[in-house]
């Protein structure tokens, strides 16, 4: 636990919150400041900052509880989609560095934008350097 981090005092039970899903590595609860309602965040117990620091065994939990409990926010509030994303590191937008997933229902015509909203400027990458980019992390993937 890191002492000063929210998210790890709501696990622990010192801040309270709407707790929608627990199971022994992972917690879930409504955000307290919903984008929408079923506005949801799945972390990890642990303290890790981002998604990077998160041992591979912590993600694939994480993971399946998202992938659990999407499809149940959804239908829960009659939602007609998600946009299910971490804001990863403070250049991302991060404020709480606790790694957390949102789980943000979509209703049709919700003046909503995709995820491809959240970035700055598109940038121009020639062939080559889309290549050079799709190679090195290729390779940088493989050595794991
Ligand atoms: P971030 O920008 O770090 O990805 O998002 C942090 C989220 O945590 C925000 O959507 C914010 O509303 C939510 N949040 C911050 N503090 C609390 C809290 O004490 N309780 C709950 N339930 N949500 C919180
Ligand atoms: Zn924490």
């Amino acid at each position: 636990m890191a002492e000063d981090c929210i998210f790890c005092q709501i696990v622990d039970g010192e801040i309270p919150a709407r707790v929608v899903y627990e199971d022994a590595d992972v917690l879930a609860f409504l955000d307290a400041n919903p984008l929408a309602p079923g506005h949801t965040l799945v972390i990890p117990k642990e303290h890790h900052e981002t998604l990077g620091d998160v041992p591979p065994e912590s993600g694939e939990m994480m993971f399946a509880a998202l992938h659990y409990l999407t499809p149940i926010v959804e239908d829960v509030v009659g939602a007609d989609g998600s946009n299910v994303a971490f804001n990863n590191g403070e250049a991302a937008g991060q404020e709480v560095p606790h790694v957390h997933g949102h789980i943000i229902p979509r209703f049709d015509d919700d003046g909503g934008r995709p995820v491809h909203a959240v970035a700055g400027e598109r940038p121009d990458l020639s062939d080559a350097e889309l290549d050079d980019i799709a190679d090195s992390i290729a390779d940088s993937a493989g050595e794991e």
